[in-house]
């Protein structure tokens, strides 16, 4: 489910954030932790970073940065 908007969508369709144990963010689809999802969708990842979804989806204050790298990630995949 996509944390922004709320609706039940495809793997395909979202971008997943994990936690690592470790505490540290990364977009790697394989990485174990726990995830949360947002779609690929500008509105989606725009309401993400103006709301700081990410921090009520761990309940923990995440850094800018994370957020940033989300915004990279979307725009990367924006290209092709
Ligand atoms: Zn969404």
């Amino acid at each position: 489910m996509c944390i922004a908007c709320r609706e039940m969508k495809t793997k395909e369709e979202l971008l997943r954030i994990i936690k690592q144990k470790d505490g540290s963010f990364t977009f790697n689809p394989k990485a174990m932790g726990r995830g949360a999802y947002v779609c690929r969708s500008q509105e989606c990842v725009q309401l993400c970073m103006k709301k700081k979804l990410l921090n009520r989806a761990y309940k923990t204050n995440i850094d800018e940065t994370v957020y940033k790298q989300l915004l990279e990630e979307y725009a990367g995949l924006d290209k092709d």
